[in-house]
């Protein structure tokens, strides 16, 4: 498992988007707003880190699975989030994941509007095809 880490930080937003399906997309390097992810109030600056690997379906073949942990990645974020939030509050979880961009739903409302929406471009790069779908990633 090799781990990948995603430089965000907090400050004028960079290389940060909306979609119209209220979640949030970020580049391999990225700068979020001041924002909190849980409740929508200011960050302070905080920052919640976290690791997300992509799902596999447990029920592939062993070889594989054994595969995965080998050259599998596990991505390594922050996201702003206040000191007044619990972890309970963290409620953001990874659409989809690679090397360079991820795509996130469940972040406060006040955190999303506070994102530039996605250009037309970087969206279709970003959606899923039909055989990604069928992949799940
Ligand atoms: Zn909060």
């Amino acid at each position: 498992m090799r781990n990948v880490p995603y430089s965000i930080k907090i400050g004028p937003v960079e290389n940060a988007y909306s979609n119209n399906l209220g979640q949030f997309v970020v580049l391999r390097s990225a700068a979020l707003p001041n924002v909190c992810v849980g409740c929508g109030g200011p960050a302070w600056g905080n920052m919640f880190y976290k690791e997300f690997e992509p799902l596999i379906k447990t029920s592939l073949p062993v070889i594989f699975l054994a595969l995965y942990f080998i050259v599998g990645r596990r991505y390594l974020l922050a996201f702003p989030f206040c000191s007044t939030c619990s972890p309970e509050n963290f409620r953001v979880r990874v659409i989809r994941i690679n090397g360079d961009f991820a795509i996130f739903s469940g972040a406060a409302g006040k955190f999303i509007q506070s994102l530039p929406p996605i250009s037309p471009d970087l969206s279709a790069q970003t959606s899923l095809n039909w055989l990604q779908r069928a992949l799940k990633y």
